[in-house]
């Protein structure tokens, strides 16, 4: 049996990243993310691809859509020597879906159903390990020292585009670009919902169900 090729979708703060870690663990799957891919080459070149800006950090400072060039590049690269793999915060639009399509096939689409006013607070509470990309919440997930990685001893740190003017701007290019990705994939039919306000154990049994029934 070929192994699962899951897509996790939800707005930012929805949940993926934490889900996504957890899945990759649970069946052995690749972890495909095009944020983490993007905040490690934030400053390289793309000025070539005929883009308005010359790097991505430009894009992910403002909370707008890297080039779907970009982006489309690094999912191609990363699913070409993925066995199986859970795919995180791609694609975010129309045109990505369509390119999508053309290079694999998904077996589900898993949406987190998250409220905005819970993603605001999820986000803006939001810090991650600048060494090992762990990610806490000052409230609801604290590390035992604040500040500090359980996982590694490293800084914890607050993203850049984590902050409330730029987390609305997110919050409004998701709902512009990547809400009709959701409804793209359920009227193929290959969407499940998920609530995702429970604890992270709820919502990764209901996830690892939703998988386990589609594969
Ligand atoms: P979150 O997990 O909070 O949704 P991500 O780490 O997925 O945030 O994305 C951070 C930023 O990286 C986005 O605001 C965007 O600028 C850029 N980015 C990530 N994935 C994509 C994508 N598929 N297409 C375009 N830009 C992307
Ligand atoms: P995304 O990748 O969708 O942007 P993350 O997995 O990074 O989302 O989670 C965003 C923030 O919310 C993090 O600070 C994380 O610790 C916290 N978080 C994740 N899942 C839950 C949950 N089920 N309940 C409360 N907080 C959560
Ligand atoms: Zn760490």
């Amino acid at each position: 049996m070929s192994e699962p090729h899951v897509l996790l979708l939800g707005a930012p703060g929805a949940g993926k990243g934490t889900q996504s870690k957890r899945l990759a663990d649970a069946f052995d799957i690749e972890h495909v993310t095009t944020g983490d891919a993007l905040r490690a080459n934030k400053d390289m070149d793309i000025g070539h691809m005929d883009t308005a800006y010359d790097t991505p950090r430009a894009y992910m400072e403002a909370g707008e859509l890297v080039p779907d060039a970009v982006v489309n590049e690094i999912v191609k690269t990363a699913l070409d020597s993925a066995n199986g793999y859970v795919l995180d915060g791609y694609p975010r639009n129309l045109e990505q879906a369509e390119y999508l399509s053309e290079i694999t096939d998904l077996d589900v689409a898993v949406f987190l159903d998250v409220s905005e006013p819970e993603l605001v607070e999820r986000l803006t509470g939001r810090r991650v390990c600048d060494e090992c990309g762990a990610n806490y919440h000052v409230e609801f997930n604290p590390p035992e020292e604040a500040g500090v990685c359980d996982e590694c001893g490293g800084d914890l740190i607050q993203r850049d585009d984590d902050t409330e003017e730029t987390v609305r701007e997110r919050l409004r290019v998701y709902r512009e670009n990547t809400a009709p990705v959701v409804e793209h994939y359920r009227e193929e039919g290959v969407l499940v919902e998920v609530d995702g306000e429970g604890t992270p154990d709820e919502v990764f049994e209901a996830i690892r169900e939703e998988v386990d029934a589609a594969t």
